[in-house]
């Protein structure tokens, strides 16, 4: 079949005022960091350096953590709840206004497509600043008590795959609460935090109750170290979140983690194909693959495999790569090289491993960070291409002929963030999501995402739930 060919129809990047570097904001105010050091941001679909970025260190963090201190004991502490809900909804009002701006920033700096950033991310971001916003003053009538009170200081450390919606999650829950913040989005993804910290100043939030830290992994580990904080919420990789955890350990700060992911993906033989190939494509190839619940392995029940492999196939020749400001890009830039060196080396060893590598015929740009969809068919369990998060737009099919076989290979994994299963059958879906250890199982669809439903882990992808009620309970003291 012929693919059609799209004329380019790119966003223009004119809507954002990039400036040339960017501080700290802290207490309110953009500053300087104490020991002067900085970092670039770069767009990884072009290598192009788009700002440069303050690095935050152990000094930087404590001002930060001590104006957050002061601005919970001084003026959002002893705001009443009505006031906290007003400051929210004005804050989910002007991502709003602001969404095509974000959008397009989040796509320059991260690399994933403007189609996923307008429709997907910023419009969940508003989204969860809404859903708080109506909490902050119901907070009695959440089942906690009749005055459920916040806990302080939290200190907050995101991931660069979904930037601007991981600090929705993040700060949305815990300014509803009646806490203050200091987020330290990730290195590769600053520009839209800092975006949000021009917000609070719109939005005329008090001084100190959002405060942004850039920074690397050591500013990350200052802010989670810091004893000023009291609650941790940590999104990211299940090695640095073994670390976070131990070191909370230690002292009196609950937390919250949310690490990695290798869900199974669960086609049975009556499940409508078309539709399950849909979901498939979305489970995996959304966001290049980054996503943490991602339905990176897909389980076909033995009868269909030839049809659904085959229809997935026809289905992928059809994704159009490349630049992600385009409004017709599928697939846009891996976001770094060394996360794209990690797909790259994890792929190989799925190949020396004995897999069966296929990727439709795609054109990789020359310059940036590129890696095209990819299927690894003939994988087995002890693969490690079936075991380990590759967080990359790379599928590893197995096959199953029972429900009891699919459930044990949809377990057989540390992990347990989220599960698909595809089937006309009402019975089979209640049981299936009864035996699969995932937070979160789909049927009939994937990747769906809604303020009001709590999510989070099993075993190691973490514990701790966020949105909905559930996620409120993280940043209360109950
Ligand atoms: P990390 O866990 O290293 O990064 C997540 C966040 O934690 C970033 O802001 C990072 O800063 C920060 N950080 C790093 N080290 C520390 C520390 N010791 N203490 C406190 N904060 C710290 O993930 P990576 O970005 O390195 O990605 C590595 C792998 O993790 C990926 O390949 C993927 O498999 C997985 N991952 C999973 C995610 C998920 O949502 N489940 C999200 C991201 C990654 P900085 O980025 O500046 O280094």
């Amino acid at each position: 079949m012929p693919k059609f060919e799209y004329a380019p129809a790119p966003e223009s990047r004119s809507i954002v005022d990039l400036k040339e570097s960017y501080g700290l904001f802290i207490d309110g105010k953009f500053t300087d960091t104490a020991d002067g050091r900085t970092f670039k941001t770069i767009s990884p679909a072009t290598e192009e350096v788009l700002a440069e970025v303050t690095e935050a260190g152990p000094q930087d963090v404590d001002r930060a953590v001590r104006a957050a201190r002061t601005a919970y004991e001084n003026s959002w502490g002893s705001i009443s709840p009505g006031q906290r809900s007003k400051y929210l909804f004005r804050i989910a009002r002007l991502v709003q206004e602001r969404a095509r701006e974000l959008a397009v920033l989040e796509s320059l700096d991260n690399g994933k497509p403007i189609r996923e950033s307008r429709d997907v991310d910023i419009p969940l971001v508003a989204a969860h600043f809404f859903y708080h916003a109506g909490w902050a003053d119901k907070l009695e009538y959440a089942g906690y008590g009749p005055d459920p009170s916040p806990l302080g200081v939290a200190g907050q450390v995101i991931p660069w795959n979904f930037p601007m919606l991981m600090l929705a999650w993040k700060i949305a829950p815990a300014l509803a609460c009646g806490n203050t913040v200091v987020l330290k989005p990730a290195e590769t993804t600053p520009l839209t935090a800092l975006a949000f910290a021009e917000i609070c100043q719109q939005a005329d939030l008090p001084p100190g109750v959002v405060n942004i830290v850039t920074g690397a992994g050591e500013t990350g580990r200052a802010l989670v170290e810091h004893p000023g904080i009291d609650k941790v919420a940590f999104t990211g990789s299940t090695e640095v979140g073994k670390q976070i955890a131990k070191a909370c350990a230690r002292s009196h700060k609950k937390n919250t983690l949310e690490l990695g992911g290798k869900a199974a993906n669960i086609v049975f033989e009556d499940a409508a194909i078309d539709q399950a190939v849909e979901g498939i494509v979305n489970g995996i190839f959304f966001n290049q693959g980054h996503v943490c619940c991602a339905g990176s392995r897909l389980l076909v029940q033995e009868s269909v495999y030839d049809e659904v492999i085959g229809a997935l196939k026809r289905r992928l020749t059809t994704l159009r790569l490349g630049d992600p400001l385009d409004k017709n890009t599928d697939v846009g830039a891996i976001n770094s090289a060394a996360q794209l060196a990690k797909i790259r080396e994890l792929s190989d060893i799925g190949e020396a491993e004995g897999a069966e590598r296929w990727s439709p015929p795609c054109e990789l740009p020359a310059h940036g960070f590129w890696f095209p969809p990819t299927i690894f068919t003939g994988v087995s369990q002890a693969n490690r291409i079936a075991r380990e998060e590759i967080f990359g737009p790379v599928l590893s099919v197995l096959t199953f002929r029972t429900p009891a076989e699919a459930v044990e290979k949809a377990n057989n994994t540390p992990y347990g963030l989220s599960a698909g299963v595809w089937t006309e059958k009402g019975s089979l879906i209640l049981w299936m999501a009864a035996q699969l250890k995932a937070g979160v199982v789909w049927a009939n669809t994937f990747n769906r995402f809604d303020p009001a439903s709590p999510y989070g882990g099993y075993k190691e992808s973490g514990y701790g739930r966020e949105g909905g009620r559930h996620g409120l309970e993280a940043y209360l003291d109950v």
